[in-house]
C-alpha cells in the first residue's frame, strides 16, 4: 500500500498553504470577531480554482481527485475553518451534487460559475423542525403549468447570506416522506425567495449562517436537478461526499491545534524548564499527534475509495466521526497546554476549541455518523 502523495497533491498543500498563510491568516481573528465573510480572499480561491477543483475542467474545474481536495480544506481550515467550510459548501455540496446528477445544459448554466468561483452555492436541506431527521421536511413544492411554486423555511444555511445558486429540497406529498422529495437550484433575487435570520454563532463565525424563506417562490421546472421524487437521494448521494469536506476541515483544525501547542510548549518555561519537558505535556502532544495522523489516513480512505467509484459511504462517516472528535481532542488540549492565555483571545487556540465544535454537529451529527456505521455492521 503506498500513502505517499503524487506530485500533484504536493503542489496543491503547497499552493493552499502558501495562499492560507498569505491571504487568510492576518484577519482571521478580526473576521472571527466581526463576524466578517472574508468576501475578497473568497474571490481569490475562486481565481486559483479552489472552488470547483474536483469539477471537469469543461465545466471551469480543476478535474483533480478528492485527496488533492482534502488536502486543500484542511490547508484553509488550518488557518480559518470558515474559509475551510465556504469552499466545502461550494464544492462537495453543491458543484458535486450538479455535476453528478444535471444535464448538460444546466451544468453549463449553472455549474460553470460555480466551479470557476464566479458565483458560489448553498445547500438547503435542513428547516427549523427536521434536522436529523431530513426526510421530514416541509417545504412544500407544488406543481403549476412549466414552474414549480416553493413555500416554506429553511435553517442554518451556510453561504446564505453571500450565495447566488441555491440547492433547494422540498416535498411534493409530504405522505410519501423521502419518496416525496424534488430538489431544486433557485437563484438568488428569485421573487419570493428571501434571506432570513443571520445566527450568531460560537464558532465558524465568519462563515455566514442564516435561514432562508419561500413565499409563492417561482421555479422553472428546467431547474429540477435530478429526476422527480429523488431529490432525498440527491441529498444523501451529497452528504456523504460532503463529509469527507467536514472531516478534512475538521482535521486542519486539529493540525492548527497540535502545531500551537507544540511552539507554546517549547517557549514556556516553569521551574526553571521548558513545559515541553514535562512527560505530562508530551503525552498530550504524542496523543494529539497520534490522533492527527488517524484522521488523516481515515480521511484519505475515504477520498481513494469515492476516487475508485466504490460505496464510500461508511468510510466518509467514519472518517467525520473520528475526525471532529480528534479535532474538539486537539483544540482542548491545546487550550490547557496554553494554561491561562490559552483561555483568552491573544492566542488563536480558543477559537480552535470554538470552531471545532461544529464538525460533530453539521452534515449529519457525530450520533448521525455511528447510526451510517453500525447500520453497515448488523444489516446481514
Ligand atoms: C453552523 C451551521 C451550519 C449549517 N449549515 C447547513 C447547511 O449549509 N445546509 C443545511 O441544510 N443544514 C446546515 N446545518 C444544519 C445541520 O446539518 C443540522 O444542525 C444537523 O444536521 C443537526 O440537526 P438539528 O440541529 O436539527 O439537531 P437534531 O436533529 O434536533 O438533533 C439534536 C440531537 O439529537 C441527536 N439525534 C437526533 N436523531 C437521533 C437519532 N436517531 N439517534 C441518536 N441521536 C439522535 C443529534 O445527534 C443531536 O445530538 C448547519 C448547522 C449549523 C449549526
Amino acid at each position: 500500500m503506498d500513502f505517499s502523495l503524487s506530485e500533484e497533491q504536493l503542489m496543491i498543500r503547497q499552493t493552499t498553504r502558501e495562499f492560507a498563510e498569505k491571504e487568510l491568516a492576518a484577519d482571521a481573528r478580526e473576521r472571527d470577531a466581526e463576524e466578517r465573510f472574508p468576501k475578497e480572499q473568497v474571490k481569490k480561491m475562486g481565481e486559483l480554482g479552489f472552488m470547483g477543483i474536483m469539477v471537469d475542467p469543461k465545466y471551469s474545474g480543476g478535474g483533480m481527485d478528492t485527496v488533492s481536495y482534502c488536502i486543500m480544506i484542511e490547508e484553509l481550515s488550518r488557518v480559518d475553518a470558515s474559509a475551510g467550510v465556504i469552499a466545502s459548501v461550494n464544492n462537495s455540496l453543491v458543484c458535486a451534487g450538479i455535476e453528478k446528477f444535471g444535464t448538460e445544459t444546466q451544468k453549463q448554466a449553472f455549474l460553470a460559475p460555480l466551479a470557476a468561483g464566479k458565483k458560489l452555492g448553498s445547500f438547503c436541506l435542513s428547516e427549523p423542525s427536521t434536522g436529523s431527521d431530513a426526510s421530514a421536511l416541509q417545504t412544500t413544492a407544488t406543481r403549476d403549468g412549466d414552474d414549480w411554486i416553493i413555500n416554506g423555511t429553511k435553517n442554518w444555511i451556510t453561504n446564505g447570506t453571500q450565495a447566488d445558486t441555491y440547492l433547494v429540497f422540498a416535498t411534493e406529498d409530504k405522505s410519501q416522506g423521502s419518496h416525496g422529495v424534488h430538489c431544486f437550484m433557485v437563484e438568488r433575487g428569485t421573487p419570493g425567495f428571501s434571506i432570513g435570520k443571520k445566527e450568531k454563532k460560537l464558532g465558524i463565525r465568519s462563515s455566514d449562517t442564516c435561514s432562508l424563506i419561500f413565499e409563492q417562490c417561482r421555479v422553472p421546472n428546467a431547474n429540477m436537478l435530478g429526476e422527480p421524487n429523488k431529490g432525498f437521494r440527491v441529498a444523501m448521494f451529497i452528504l456523504d461526499g460532503g463529509r469527507i469536506g467536514i472531516a478534512a476541515q475538521a482535521l486542519g483544525i486539529a493540525v492548527a491545534s497540535l502545531e500551537a501547542a507544540v511552539k507554546y510548549a517549547k517557549e514556556r518555561e516553569q521551574f526553571g524548564r521548558p513545559i515541553a519537558s514535562f512527560q505530562a505535556i508530551q503525552f498530550m502532544l504524542a496523543e494529539m499527534d497520534m490522533e492527527v495522523n488517524a484522521a488523516r489516513l481515515l480521511i484519505y480512505r475515504a477520498a481513494a475509495q469515492k476516487d475508485r467509484g466504490e460505496r464510500f459511504s461508511n468510510a466518509a462517516a467514519m472518517a467525520k466521526l473520528h475526525a471532529s472528535k480528534t479535532a474538539m481532542f486537539c483544540a482542548d488540549k491545546a487550550v490547557q497546554i496554553h494554561g491561562g492565555v490559552g483561555y483568552t483571545k491573544d492566542y488563536p487556540v480558543e477559537r480552535y476549541l470554538r470552531d471545532a465544535k461544529i464538525t460533530e454537529i453539521y452534515e449529519g451529527t457525530s450520533e448521525i455518523q455511528k447510526l451510517v456505521v453500525a447500520r453497515d455492521l448488523i444489516k446481514s
